[in-house]
């Protein structure tokens, strides 16, 4: 059933597991994250970037697929359909369509009006029982065209966000998106650990999880990691499965050449890599 994440965090954070965020960029991506969650028991989160958005023809298009998808592949485990580093516009785009859950990005503005913005969203999103997400010290990544080593957040402005009545904060760690680089430090788990410090129970929300070494995913949440967002992995492990395939010519023998068979590996590589995320998440049998 299509829910806010609102609960799901909440036990999480109670349980001392997260949720795994999963972005989704088409039927297969959506099909697959869905039928792991339904077979590992497991509660989860589908995010939606602005771009995989409009790849899919819009938002309407994506919360009419899911609520669908939910319904015919008779999905009982919470699912929520989650704007991925939403702008201001995008946010409402995606409460007009029927997503259950927001990220406000408002990284970017000045902290005064990261404030004001994430503000307004929130008595929008509490009106109609959404959960929004917010970001304080923008988390670097290839997102931003150069791969930075991540950003630390600074704990006081993630008290002042936190306090606004969001349902759920992201904050930089050190963190970034996509592939890390060999010389990366690592998670900040002193920065971590200040901001939990400050922001108590707010569930904490891990950006750029694809290649965090799984005892650092761990410690994060055993320090109040809630949510960890996957999505390079993914990717990857679409474009791995669908490369043998074809590499093997596969797609040349009989009517291999047929999408359902074509997409077929890749779809199973996605679902294998979703079910070792929400093991290593502890999120099986949560739902
Ligand atoms: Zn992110």
């Amino acid at each position: 059933m299509l829910v806010s994440a609102k609960d799901m965090l909440e036990k999480a954070r109670d349980g001392k597991y997260a949720v795994g965020q999963f972005n989704i960029n088409n039927l297969e991506w959506t099909k697959a994250v869905l039928q792991t969650a339904e077979e590992m028991k497991s509660p989860v989160i589908l995010g939606v970037s602005e771009g995989a958005g409009k790849y899919m023809t819009g938002y309407k298009t994506v919360a009419a697929m899911v609520k669908a998808m939910i319904e015919e592949l008779k999905i009982t485990v919470p699912v929520a359909l989650h704007l991925d580093h939403g702008s201001y516009d995008g946010c409402y785009k995606c409460i007009e369509a029927g997503f259950s859950s927001i990220m406000f990005d408002g990284s970017h503005y000045p902290i005064a009006e990261n404030v004001e913005k994430t503000t307004e969203l929130v008595k929008v999103c509490a009106e109609k029982g959404l959960s929004i997400e917010a970001e304080v010290g923008s988390i670097g990544g290839e997102e931003d065209g150069v791969v930075g080593m991540g950003e630390c957040a600074d704990p006081d402005e993630c008290k002042q966000v936190a306090d606004l009545g969001v349902t759920m904060l992201a904050a930089g760690i050190g963190n970034i998106h996509g592939k890390y680089p060999e010389n990366w430090a690592g998670l900040s788990f002193d920065t971590l650990a200040a901001i939990k410090d400050k922001v108590g129970d707010m569930p904490l929300v891990l950006h750029g999880g694809t290649g965090i070494p799984e005892d650092q995913i761990k410690k994060a949440i055993s320090l109040g990691v809630a949510k960890i967002n996957v999505n390079t992995e993914c990717q990857l492990s679409f474009a791995d499965g669908t490369r043998k395939y074809i590499e093997a010519g596969k797609d040349l023998e009989g009517k291999g050449f047929d999408p359902r068979k074509l997409l077929a590996p890749g779809t199973e590589a996605i679902k294998a890599t979703v079910k070792e995320k929400m093991e290593l998440f502890g999120s099986v049998g949560k739902a």
